[in-house]
């Protein structure tokens, strides 16, 4: 992980690294805040970058044996803790039982919580800790040398959800920290940790992020009106998971308008009617090129899935893919999506996204493509 990927933080980032190049590094760290302000990621990068074997500036190089390790987080110095449940599989479980599920759940996202945690877990309804037999583990581990690092790093999760008897063995080991070991403490409540920890470690308070940090992360990773990112920023209340969250359904709201667009354009298209479809392009050609292209490459989906319909009725649940109310508009309509016609509309649909992307002028784009879909259509099976 890298600390540009997580959003804002910019003094925090530059303390830490200080630490890394002074060589001020804690044993025991705890980075603190509230959900969905990239505090773990933060760790991960930390870690990562003293880890590295040609540092940069300002973040690990990425290329080096260390970092390509810790970017798919199987470096053999880097060891997590987090909570777990209890299984059929595992009735002492400890984090390692766990672990791919965990990569995974690091991997996809700079921004995490316990609820997506849990989610990936799969739990139902069982209680999600840190257990006794997890502080075993954690002695035997930290027994060993580093292996390839200078340091051994030991990352912990949401250290609130430690049972007594962990706390207490962590506390020894913090206090008496093997050679070349170093912790760092991730949590959203450290009222819940017992508080000889807390006077051992040093604290990094990580904020909230804060609305221009979240505005340009924003910008860089989608492609979103200023409008729409205002909202974002404004609904999320410093949380990038809530962002996530959001872009998932704007993504899903284009498409719902997609389906609208598209579903006219074919029945004024079957029907001949000019005038709506005059109509129809024009509002079309009025949005943003990246909306014109998304709705030309959900066309392209559709007209796809139709076609499979219909050569193919029998396995169609097996092999195509489309929501409730495409399905209800499809079963109608993919007896016009036949061999006969296919090539035609695709290339036409295709050429389409051409000129597009490279800045035609779309009303003309629009209304050339509904007339020539208004005769492909009409094009009978043999
Ligand atoms: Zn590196």
């Amino acid at each position: 992980m890298f600390f540009k990927d997580i959003a804002g933080h910019t003094r925090i980032k530059d303390n830490l690294l200080n630490t890394i190049k002074q060589k001020r590094i804690s044993h025991a760290w705890i980075f603190t805040g509230p959900e969905g302000n990239g505090k773990l990621a933060l760790a991960v990068a930390y870690a990562q970058y003293l880890s590295c074997e040609n540092k940069g500036e300002k973040d690990s190089c990425g290329e080096c044996i260390s970092c390509r390790k810790y970017q798919k987080l199987i470096h053999p110095d880097l060891h997590f803790v987090y909570p777990v449940i209890k299984t059929k599989n595992f009735s002492k479980p400890i984090s390692d039982n766990f672990a791919e599920i965990w990569r995974n759940f690091i991997l996809k996202s700079s921004y995490h919580s316990f609820d997506n945690w849990l989610e990936d877990l799969e739990t139902e309804n069982q209680q999600a800790g840190i257990f006794a037999q997890e502080s075993g583990e954690i002695i035997r581990k930290l027994n060993f040398k580093p292996y390839e690092s200078e340091y051994k790093v030991m990352i912990i999760w949401l250290p609130e959800k430690m049972n007594i008897s962990a706390s207490n063995k962590l506390l020894k080991m913090i206090e008496e920290p093997p050679p070349k070991t170093i912790f760092i403490l991730v949590s959203e409540d450290t009222e819940k940790i017992i508080t000889t920890i807390l006077s051992r470690v040093q604290m990094v308070k990580i904020p909230k992020l804060n609305k221009e940090s979240m505005i340009e992360s924003i910008k860089n990773k989608y492609d979103l009106s200023d409008d729409k990112i205002m909202e974002i920023v404004r609904i999320s209340g410093g949380n990038f998971l809530k962002v996530e969250e959001l872009v998932n359904n704007t993504e899903q709201n284009i498409n719902s308008e997609n389906y609208i667009w598209f579903t006219d354009l074919m029945r004024a298209a079957y029907g001949v009617k000019i005038t709506e479809l005059i109509k129809l392009t024009n509002e079309i050609s009025q949005c943003g090129r990246e909306l014109q292209k998304s709705f030309i490459e959900y066309s392209l989906q559709m007209l796809r899935e139709n076609f499979i319909l219909n050569i193919n009725p029998e396995n169609s649940n097996k092999i195509v893919f489309l929501t409730n109310k495409e399905n209800d508009f499809s079963e109608k309509f993919n007896q016009f999506i036949h061999k006969d016609n296919i090539i035609e509309i695709v290339k036409e649909f295709t050429e389409a996204h051409n000129h597009i992307v490279r800045n035609g002028y779309s009303k003309l784009v629009f209304l050339d493509l509904a007339l020539k879909t208004a005769r492909l259509i009409k094009v009978k099976p043999q």
